[in-house]
């Protein structure tokens, strides 16, 4: 058996259901535990907190898989809770054939992303704990989905941190297609699970795309957007499909605009109403004000600024600066979308960063709603980090 004693106080996080034991939380380690072999986490009595998997690299110990003694951690187990996991999103299916099937710690997997592209799944193992258990993972993914064709992505930064190499490769069926054909809510995206970011494409904004797609249809045929950090042009399709006239894609990356205007061509859309700029946000902003260009949707969806806590006060500044200037681009009446993916940003922190902008600005502004991750992004109760993305919908007054 092996054991994780936590020194004494620190079993409060896992009282409380918090599914990570930090490294210096641990007073001793009995038995001879490798990594992403089962432990159980216990009080510096002896009493039992939870079963997880053990990262002796990693900041993060323990990674906990369930706070039930009689649960018992096996390749059932993994199978039942990636079952669980697909039933959850199975409301989706009428709506797109692109998902996020499991989610990490919000459906009890703690390191392990599996999406669903059409008939393709792309997976990531993040963490020494699904590590090992990447054989029964499959199989039940693949049980549960009929999907035969599996991807690995494993090659994010989260890896580095558990002294995981990345992979990435076919593990299941057929090596996938340069693009990979999606449809959600009637558009169709072309997806490189391959090369693209993450797994490929931006799921976590299905609800905010369907947003702007209403705000769009609202606006009628006049509604001109702008889109920055577009990455293949999620947004500007919504938009466009819904009946907006003319939009603006702003993305550094060239690849990504590319597919971008691929993306216009699957949908039928006239060349015309899709520009796309490579360009730096920052100096398309500048541009845009410079020839007095409003819009009565703008779009500000950034890459992640805070990778961790330390980054937070600069990512702060640079979440305003972007904000500011975005906020000047927007017609009297028209829409902010403005979103940080940034898990160390909190959503009253990100509130505050854009009210700070919003002053600067001069102009005024009421926030509409706010913004999430759909339903296939779930975060557990316990575990508030894995709100990580949070957006706000606001008008210009
Ligand atoms: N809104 C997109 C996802 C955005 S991801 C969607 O819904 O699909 C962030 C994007 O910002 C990436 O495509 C990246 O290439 C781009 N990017 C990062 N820094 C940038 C910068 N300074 N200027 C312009 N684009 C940038």
């Amino acid at each position: 058996m092996n054991d994780v004693v936590l020194k004494p106080g620190k079993e409060k996080s896992l009282l409380r259901r918090h599914p990570w034991v930090y490294a210096t939380a641990v007073a001793q380690v009995v038995g001879r535990p490798q990594p992403g072999d089962t432990v159980r986490v216990v009080d510096c009595r002896g009493d039992f907190l939870a079963w997880g998997a053990y990262s002796p690299e990693s900041q993060i110990r323990v990674r906990c898989w369930s706070f039930r003694e009689e649960e018992g951690i096996d390749a059932a187990w993994m199978a039942a809770r990636v079952t669980e996991a697909v039933a959850r999103r199975a409301s989706l299916a009428g709506r797109t054939d692109a998902v996020r099937l499991v989610f990490g710690e919000g459906d009890s997997l703690p390191g392990f992303v599996a999406d669903r592209y059409a008939d393709q799944l792309v997976v990531q193992f993040l963490a020494a704990g699904v590590e090992r258990w990447r054989e029964p993972l499959v199989d039940a993914l693949v049980a549960a989905t009929g999907c035969l064709n599996v991807y690995e992505r494993s090659d994010a930064a989260a890896r580095e941190r558990e002294a995981l190499a990345a992979r990435t490769g076919v593990l299941r069926g057929r090596q996938p297609p340069a693009e990979v054909e999606i449809v959600e809510d009637g558009v169709r995206y072309g997806v490189d699970v391959v090369n693209g970011h993450k797994t490929g494409f931006y799921l976590d904004q299905r609800e905010s795309r369907r947003l702007v797609a209403e705000l769009a249809a609202r606006g009628g045929p006049s509604a001109p957007g702008l889109n920055c950090f577009s990455y293949t042009g999620g947004f500007s399709l919504a938009a466009l499909r819904a009946g907006a006239a003319h939009a603006i894609s702003v993305d550094s990356s060239a690849d990504a605009l590319a597919m971008a205007a691929r993306n216009a061509a699957r949908n039928g859309l006239p060349e015309a109403a899709f520009e796309c700029r490579v360009s730096k946000v920052a100096d398309a902003q500048k541009a845009l004000a410079a020839e007095g260009r409003q819009f009565d949707i703008v779009v500000l969806d950034p890459p992640k600024f805070a990778p961790s806590v330390h980054h937070v006060d600069k990512a702060a500044r640079a979440y305003k600066d972007v904000n500011l200037k975005g906020m000047k681009l927007v017609k009297p009446g028209g829409y902010l979308l403005t979103f940080s993916c940034s898990g160390a940003v909190s959503v009253d922190l990100f509130q505050k960063i854009v009210a700070g902008a919003v002053i600067d600005s001069r102009e005024d502004f009421v926030l509409l709603e706010r913004l999430a991750a759909g339903m296939d992004h779930p975060m557990r109760m316990t575990h508030p980090e894995g709100e990580y993305l949070k957006g706000l919908l606001l008008q210009r007054v």
